[in-house]
């Protein structure tokens, strides 16, 4: 017999997410991906440390930069998006923050929307600024004249997130992808709330693509853990990314000109962003992720089966104001939501409740099976009130237009039987009416 099923990328998602970038014969034909709990590696001999570190030779030196549980994890990724390099690291934060500090030096800028993750908006606003990079802002994620109009030359990307958080938005990949390549820019995008199950935003256009994997990837909420992807196509050496070009020179010819091309941006993170600051992904942390990933489209169908019970259950009720989900007809965004994510739009949702922010709380207070946590794509349902929690940083004039209220709740809803969920929603806003 002559197991191949871990090289063969013509296999369906759901196989390739069990089996893709672990081959068993090259460790001890263990059947589980092991976990290599080692800070370090022996070296062997002169000559092949000094390979490993003029990156002639592939292999593992101390595990702040590599790891092999890790290296699964990453090439898993890799197939999953049908890219051709991926990093794991410490949090889906870690993943971000060393996306946007290896695309930009002093003075340059990110293009972003609005309506992100707190930390995310955050860090651009706030954090980054304060060290050179700043981040610059449009309201509405697909109106291309407002991107286009904040385009020059410190432009370094455009970043968004595919389904935004709190609600959920739709970005229009293809157009925005098109924008940033006429004027030499990646589209680096935030695949969190879809996954690469229901969404492969390579398919249309995207660079870079950004996971806390804390959410659907692992779904057992037993982690913290954060990957990026790369596609490959982009073209680093445009003129536009004088860092990008200095590492190609200096490694192309260890590394191999064309395996170096279609993996800068990759080998640039790792080798300065997870190295050098230090994020590393415990491999135990890995190990958890990938026994996630094994199931993630069983998962991820029954999550948007579920969201759709729930979304539809809500949109009927009295003391609901407005459902954000945009699989529903009524949804500004659900045309997108046809096009992008035909098995349907992820299974986060927002609403606003009727009463103001004394019903919001009700709500919290009164529900018995979804679990008030800043978490989300865990199996298990979730609420919670963004614009105290996730979004706290934002200034009270900033909510609107990154799509959070004061009367807001944002759900996760699991893999439950939908029934249970949608009666402890029933219980929990009928005193609103
Ligand atoms: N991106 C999105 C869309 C998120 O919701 C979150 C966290 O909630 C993050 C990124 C950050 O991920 P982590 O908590 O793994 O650092």
């Amino acid at each position: 017999m002559s197991y191949e099923a871990y090289k063969d990328d013509s296999l369906g998602f759901t196989t390739r997410q069990l089996h893709a970038g672990y081959n068993p014969a090259e460790h001890y034909r263990a059947k589980t991906v092991p976990i290599y709990q080692t800070a370090a590696y022996e070296l062997g001999d002169f000559d092949r440390c000094v390979r490993l570190f003029a990156h002639e030779e592939d292999g593992f030196s101390y595990a702040r930069s590599a790891n092999p549980t890790n290296a699964v994890l990453e090439r898993r990724l890799v197939s999953l998006e049908e890219g051709t390099a991926a990093l794991a690291l410490a949090s889906g934060m870690a993943g971000i923050s060393g996306t946007f500090l290896n695309l930009c030096g002093v003075g340059d800028e990110i293009i972003a929307v609005k309506a992100l993750y707190g930390g995310t908006t955050n860090l651009l606003q706030n954090i980054l600024p304060r060290h050179g990079i700043v981040g610059r802002f449009v309201e509405n994620p697909n109106d291309l004249s407002a991107y286009e109009a904040l385009i020059n030359e410190k432009t370094k990307a455009i970043f968004v997130e595919t389904l935004s958080n709190p609600d959920l938005r739709v970005a229009d990949l293809e157009g925005l992808s098109d924008l940033a390549h006429r004027h030499g820019l990646p589209l680096v995008v935030d695949n969190t709330f879809a996954t690469p199950y229901l969404l492969r935003p390579f398919a249309f256009g995207a660079d870079v693509v950004c996971y806390s994997a804390t959410k659907y990837l692992s779904g057992h909420g037993v982690a913290i853990g954060g990957l990026v992807v790369e596609n490959g196509k982009f073209d680093w050496l445009n003129g536009r990314f004088p860092h990008m070009e200095q590492l190609y020179e200096e490694q192309k010819t260890a590394i191999g000109d064309e395996q170096l091309k279609s993996s800068l941006f990759t080998a640039r993170l790792k080798q300065h962003y997870l190295t050098d600051f230090g994020a590393h992904l415990s491999p135990t942390t890995a190990f958890y992720l990938l026994q996630g990933i094994e199931t993630l489209s069983l998962r991820m169908d029954r999550h948007v089966e579920n969201a759709r019970q729930v979304a539809e259950f809500l949109e009927g009720h009295p003391a609901v104001h407005t459902v954000f989900y945009p699989s529903l007809s009524s949804n500004p965004y659900h045309d997108l939501a046809t096009k992008y994510f035909p098995k349907g739009a992820g299974a986060i949702l927002s609403i606003r409740v009727k009463g103001g922010i004394e019903a919001a709380k009700q709500v919290l207070h009164k529900v018995k099976l979804f679990d008030y946590m800043v978490n989300v794509g865990d199996a298990k349902s979730m609420i919670v009130h963004p614009a105290s929690s996730t979004h706290h940083n934002l200034e009270e004039s900033q909510w609107e237009a990154a799509g959070v209220y004061a009367d807001q709740l944002r759900l996760s809803v699991g893999i439950e039987d939908a029934k249970d969920l949608i009666a402890d929603l029933e219980q929990a806003l009928a005193e609103l009416v």
